[in-house]
């Protein structure tokens, strides 16, 4: 099963891709977390990425569907996976769907987590992230049971460059789901929209229900 997880930043995308890919056993594949791994690792494709993402800007298609191309064509990747940051547009939509197509698979379920924008002002301003192991926090919504440590692997946790308040906005304006991306997927009948506002477990719950799965 392929699933892509679509929203806003700050929507909880990050979240509940751990907690879905944790439920179905699928392959949780972040192209944010793909990145900012070769930020840390001062790869040529992160030394590119940094300047787009510094910005709030989207990577351009080409070196991101390269990138993902190249991860979906690893063994791991044979039985499903979700997709958390990816597509973000109809472009990548199409190369994602002609790459399952060639091993007979296809998308299918996009699932939609819509939130209001002075939500997602509050929530990106008070998210933190583990240095080591990438898992989530938030201040407010989500907190580590020791502020700046990892609940799962004792890291150190770090609010990150481009959830600074300048840059917020800039991720707002060009990185919400394109309408025709939306409309790309609702046309191929795979489409269900959750309340993003409601808690955690709930919006996990209504993710899983739209899978045709129970919480645990
Ligand atoms: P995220 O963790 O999904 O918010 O992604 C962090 C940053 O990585 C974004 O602000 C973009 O600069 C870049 N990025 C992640 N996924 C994509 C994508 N599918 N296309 C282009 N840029 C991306």
């Amino acid at each position: 099963m392929y699933i892509v997880l679509l929203g806003p930043p700050g929507a909880g995308k990050g979240t509940q891709a751990q907690r879905i890919a944790d439920a179905t056993k699928l392959l949780h594949v972040s192209t944010g977390d793909m990145f900012r791994e070769n930020v840390r690792n001062e790869t040529e494709l992160g030394k590119l990425a940094k300047t787009f993402m510094d910005r709030g800007e989207l990577v351009p298609d080409e070196v991101t569907i390269k990138m993902l191309l190249e991860r979906i064509a690893r063994p791991d990747a044979e039985k499903g996976a979700i997709f958390d940051g990816f597509p973000r547009n109809v472009v990548q939509a199409v190369a994602l769907e002609q790459a399952l197509a060639s091993n007979g698979g296809k998308v299918d379920h996009a699932l939609l987590i819509s939130v209001r924008d002075e939500e997602l002002i509050a929530r990106l301003g008070g998210r933190w992230m583990c240095r080591n192991c990438g898992r989530l926090f938030h201040e407010r919504n989500d907190p580590p049971k020791q502020a700046g440590v990892c609940d799962a692997c004792g890291g150190e946790l770090y609010q990150r460059d481009d959830d600074r308040p300048e840059v917020v906005r800039t991720r707002l304006e060009k990185q919400k789901p394109p309408a025709e991306l939306i409309g790309h997927y609702r046309a191929a009948g795979v489409l269900t929209e959750i309340d993003g506002e409601q808690s955690l477990d709930a919006v996990t719950a209504a993710l899983l229900g739209a899978l045709g799965m129970s919480a645990a």
